[in-house]
């Protein structure tokens, strides 16, 4: 018999729904969601003003559930890294990225968490950790929300900002995204703003055009990480099966409509990437599309020959693009010494279950 859902990976549509099957009111539902939500309960016993038949029907159809978390890297006021177990044994890693100083000097109460999509990831970048092992599973509604609720019992406190930067091309498992969006930015859920949101994405074009059509401001941010198809051929096989020529028209579509700008991540690789004429190339794309870009020097996988290029080469290659008016920032991964960059973490994990030396 496969376990009961969890009660924390309903939509309000979706508890409502069987709830008015079950003869209860609208009311009922707000009432539940009350005390998972703002009340953080964890049993349907402690749902005082709820009948206890209501609470009967609850326990016999749905369970409360986090993940185990396993291990945790990194201390209070840095970057935190943490790999939690699902139910199956999976592995998920997951990102707390702590308050930034606000450029009035006052500490910024921001609390960002980079979560996990999938277990490994299918689309196979040349560069990434998560690509090497492929893709294991899509992660369920309710493993998205959970990266969240085991963040706030690490940190002690609410998340506020979120990022689909973890393991996994988020557009690909896009049902569950949806749902767990939906929870997250609701106000009788994580009452989380749209804006505060962050989807990236490797160019997946079947669900960039879901997400087009999607009506909340989410931001997206798309690893572009070569402007030319001959750049993002080598190192991205997505590419192949969506060019550019494909993904910018689909960039532009979901532009259109909402008022927003796209965010352009492109990683700094040492001779792959990293010349003055793939800046220009990279400008041109920012220009067309209205975007911001986000340079990111690679950090060095364990068994992967790329390289991060030198600080000098990084720096001219953000100033030609600031020169060109793009606004532009160079973000080097604070996790750098915990292997924060996506997937690294497992990869480790799994490399010592399977007996093989990590570094
Ligand atoms: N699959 C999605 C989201 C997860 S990856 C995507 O590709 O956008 C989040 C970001 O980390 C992506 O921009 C990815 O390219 C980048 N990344 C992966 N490996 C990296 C590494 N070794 N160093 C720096 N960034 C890396
Ligand atoms: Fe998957 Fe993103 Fe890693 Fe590419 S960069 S393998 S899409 S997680």
């Amino acid at each position: 018999m496969s376990p009961l859902p969890l009660i924390t990976a309903q939509t309000e549509e979706k508890l409502l729904a069987f709830l008015t099957e079950h003869g209860h009111t609208k009311f009922r539902a707000q009432q539940v969601l009350d005390w998972v939500w703002r009340k953080r309960v964890t049993t349907f016993d402690a749902m005082s003003n709820l009948p206890p038949a209501l609470k009967n029907l609850l326990a016999e159809h749905f369970r409360f559930h986090t993940p185990e978390i396993v291990e945790i890297h990194g201390s209070a006021d840095t970057t935190r890294k943490f790999l939690t177990k699902m139910e199956d044994g999976s592995l998920v890693e997951s990102v707390i990225i702590p308050a930034a100083v606000a450029e009035n000097g006052e500490k910024s109460e921001r609390v960002t968490l980079c979560v996990s999509s999938q277990v490994g990831c299918a689309f196979g970048c040349k560069f990434c950790a998560s690509g090497l092992l492929g893709l294991k599973r899509h992660l369920t509604t309710g493993e998205i929300i959970g990266q969240i609720l085991s963040a706030e019992t690490i940190a002690e406190k609410r998340v506020n900002n979120i990022v689909f930067m973890g393991m996994g091309e988020p557009l690909s498992n896009f049902d569950n995204l949806a749902d767990a969006l939906e929870i997250i930015t609701s106000h009788r859920g994580l009452e989380i703003g749209a804006r505060h949101i962050t989807i990236s994405t490797s160019g997946f074009v079947p669900g960039l055009k879901k997400l087009a059509a999607y009506p909340r401001q989410i931001r997206l941010a798309v690893s572009l990480h070569g402007a030319t198809d001959e750049v993002r051929d080598q190192i991205m096989p997505v590419n192949k099966k969506w060019p550019l020529s494909q993904l910018i028209p689909v960039l532009e579509e979901w532009s259109r409509g909402r008022n927003q700008m796209p965010t352009l991540e492109y990683i700094l690789i040492r001779d792959i990437n990293d010349s003055p004429k793939d800046a220009s190339h990279l400008v041109r794309i920012a220009k067309r599309l209205h975007a911001k870009v986000n340079l990111i020097p690679y950090n060095t996988v364990e068994g992967l020959p790329w390289k991060r290029p030198s600080e000098e080469r990084c720096r001219s290659f953000r100033d030609a693009v600031h020169k060109a008016r793009i606004p532009v920032t160079m973000r080097y991964e604070k996790g750098h010494d915990i292997n924060a960059a996506c997937g690294q973490l497992r990869l480790r994990k799994e490399q010592e279950k399977n007996g093989s030396t990590p570094r």
